[in-house]
């Protein structure tokens, strides 16, 4: 049987675009579909414009501190609608861009909404086209909980075209997209309160991590209500929106914003006339390969719901275009010890086990922790406290975890996920010569354990 290509992918994201361009340049015949924008989420509505809000929003404490330096400024002012026309048009450069890694490569870009007819074929735009190997790549979409006066709710995907920054903003949620857009609005000067319906945000991330990032956003006068959800909004005559906690309370705001989680992107895409199967949560289902209960059909990132990270999309993309067209060089993707950053203010970055899933584990853990203020403070007023920490395998003297909540942490915890990803013991961190004056050398300074 012959095929109109031997990969069609849908989805031109992350993992879609990563799958599509390594399949090419293997020498397969490969299309892609796309019926929003080039780049997906990560470069649209995701990574890249937050880390762009998250640098316009660092500049408040970056003047603020400058007077300890000697330096003086007028009053500073800042203008949203100016931000956010900077951001797209840098936006519309990388679509630009994956247009042309797109079509440099060898790939047919099929603009327009693809549905899958059977295991072999697929439909848009009324064509009709075949394919040897079909890969699923349609990412997520934000979940709101439907509640009386939820239509009134913005997601991520709104909040990076509001024409105005809102004065009042709630941000509903306690996992990364909640605490980044907090410290957002926060930053840019809008009065925020996070809730979290339990009793501590980011859930699964280290305990002291947590609590860290609990004092330092209380500090900076972020309005963290933990143990709080919101049962209903109503919009007022003048336009500003009424939440009704559901203790009874009441908070005015112009902005309700929910970062709830993330729902994979099915809609219209034809699996019911396949035999793809779902996994419990309603995500894809796959093996170890990325097959669906489809062998033809194949899906990987946020569609699969296992790691919903870029990088995590990008390998996967890349295991399927190999195992497919050079199996020589295919490789499993390892989930372990990946490295990640929570872009708040401060930063959040850790990778490996925290010491509650390393107990939880059976290990006898042994715990470094160092906790101080920057150096770059010491001539300002700010009292911000970066805290590092260690877990290791007491048994093995292996580092099982690093954890930090300070400035370009992001930054630090990638080389740190290198050493535990070659196995690095203790030992080996300190005998690692630090590079001074730095925050990170603090990683290979910490001598004696606070628990044994
Ligand atoms: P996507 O990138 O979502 O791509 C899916 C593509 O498929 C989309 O372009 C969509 O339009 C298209 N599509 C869907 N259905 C169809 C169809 N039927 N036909 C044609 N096309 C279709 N990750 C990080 O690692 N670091 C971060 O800092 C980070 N920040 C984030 C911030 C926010 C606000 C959000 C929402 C996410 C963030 N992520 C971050 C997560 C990251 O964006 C995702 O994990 C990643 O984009 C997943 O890639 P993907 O290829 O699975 O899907
Ligand atoms: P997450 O799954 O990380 O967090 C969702 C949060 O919403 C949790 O705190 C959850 O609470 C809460 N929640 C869920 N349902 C409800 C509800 N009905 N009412 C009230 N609260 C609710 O999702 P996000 O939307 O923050 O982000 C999606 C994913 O995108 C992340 O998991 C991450 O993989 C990726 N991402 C990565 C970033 C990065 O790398 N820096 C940045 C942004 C996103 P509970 O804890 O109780 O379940």
């Amino acid at each position: 049987m012959t095929y109109d290509f031997d990969l069609f992918v849908i989805g031109a994201g992350s993992g879609g675009v990563r799958a599509a361009r390594f399949a090419a340049g293997y020498g397969a015949r490969v299309a892609v579909a796309e019926s929003r924008y080039l780049g997906g989420t990560c470069v649209n509505v995701g990574c890249v414009p937050k880390k762009l809000l998250v640098y316009g929003a660092h500049f408040a404490e970056d003047f603020e501190q400058a007077a300890g330096f000697g330096w003086s400024l007028g009053d500073a002012r800042f203008d949203w609608p100016t931000l956010i026309a900077n951001k797209n048009r840098e936006i519309q450069r990388l679509n630009g861009i994956y247009r042309n890694l797109l079509e440099s490569s060898g790939v047919t870009l099929l603009e327009g909404h693809a549905r899958l007819l059977d295991g072999h074929s697929v439909e848009l735009d009324g064509q009709r086209y075949s394919a040897k190997h079909i890969l699923i790549a349609t990412g997520g979409w934000p979940h709101i909980p439907e509640f009386p006066g939820s239509e009134h709710a913005i997601s991520s995907n709104e909040a990076f075209y509001l024409e105005q920054l809102p004065k009042r903003v709630l941000v509903v949620g306690g996992g990364y997209i909640a605490v980044e857009f907090a410290s957002i609005f926060h930053g840019l000067g809008a009065r925020t309160s996070l809730l979290y319906r339990r009793e501590l945000f980011l859930r699964g991330f280290d305990g002291a991590v947590r609590r860290h990032l609990r004092d330092e956003l209380g500090k900076r006068g972020l309005d963290l209500q933990f143990n709080s959800d919101i049962e209903r909004i109503d919009k007022q005559a003048d336009g500003s929106l009424l939440a009704t906690l559901q203790d009874g309370r009441t908070l005015a705001a112009d902005c309700v914003f929910y970062a709830t989680g993330r729902r994979p992107m099915l809609d219209n895409l034809g699996l019911e006339n396949t035999a793809v199967a779902l996994n419990d949560a309603g995500f894809i289902r796959v093996d170890e390969h990325f097959q669906t209960s489809v062998p033809s059909i194949l899906a990987i990132g946020d569609v699969i719901g296992r790691v919903q990270l870029t990088p995590v999309a990008l390998a996967e993309g890349m295991a399927v275009a190999r195992r497919l067209f050079k199996p020589e060089a295919y490789r499993r993707v390892d989930y372990q010890t990946i490295p990640t950053a929570v872009f708040s203010l401060p930063n959040i970055g850790t990778v490996g086990l925290s010491e509650e899933q390393a107990r939880a584990e059976g290990f006898e853990v042994q715990v470094y922790e160092s906790r101080f203020r920057p150096m770059k403070l010491t001539l300002t007023e700010c009292q911000e406290r970066t805290l590092m920490k260690l877990v290791v395998d007491a048994e093995t003297d292996r580092v099982l975890g690093c954890h930090m909540v300070g400035p370009e942490a992001g930054e630090i915890v990638q080389g740190l996920a290198v050493a535990l990803k070659a196995g690095a013991t203790k030992q080996v961190f300190d005998d690692t010569v630090g590079v001074h004056p730095t925050a990170a050398e603090e990683f290979v300074t910490m001598r004696t354990p606070i628990t044994v």
